[in-house]
């Protein structure tokens, strides 16, 4: 069985590789994805067990945090607080991490399909470059998203500053 320290380790080194500040709303660096997912699913086994584990709710939190789950991070930081640490630095970050979560809800995107779209949005820039439009990005939502949410995705892109494709690279998915 994993034990705390492990973890935490675990998680450090997902954070470490993941190359996003706080509430960046970026998806995690591909390297960071295995080690950030290992130790989630470690924290969750553990705080089955140890469910007044301050410490390991927090963890939970973080590890959520950076894989873009917001509500579960909001869940997890909710126990910290309910267990008696009520720190001041952990209210601001409750509300900040109800702002992003509106944000990425709003979005509905996970981090893989950010980073392939990522992907998708770098190839076709370098060829062909920006016409100031959502043309690329467009067609990647086309194959990758149900045609019943691309109009609230793409108005979700805008929201966060993307009204074309390099916008989209650069404001969105960065
Ligand atoms: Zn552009």
């Amino acid at each position: 069985m994993n034990n705390l320290n492990d973890l935490q380790n675990q998680l450090i080194q997902g954070q470490r590789l993941s190359m996003q500040g706080s509430y960046q709303r970026r998806a995690p660096a591909k390297k960071a994805v295995s080690y950030l997912l290992s130790a989630r699913k470690g924290l969750n086994e553990y705080v089955k067990q140890n469910t007044d584990n301050i410490l390991a709710w927090r963890l939970l939190s973080l590890a959520e945090e950076y894989l873009l789950n917001y509500n579960a991070a909001i869940y997890s930081l909710q126990k910290v607080i309910e267990l008696g640490e009520k720190d001041r630095k952990d209210l601001k970050r409750l509300v900040m991490l109800k702002e992003y979560g509106g944000q990425w809800q709003e979005l509905n995107m996970s981090p893989e399909q950010l980073e392939s779209l990522g992907t998708y949005l770098e190839e076709k820039i370098d060829t062909y470059g920006c016409d100031h439009s959502l043309t690329h990005t467009k067609e990647w939502l086309d194959g990758n998203i149900p045609k019943s949410k691309k109009s609230k995705v793409t108005k979700a892109m805008q929201n966060q500053g993307g009204f074309c494709d390099c916008e989209v690279l650069m404001n969105v998915i960065d």
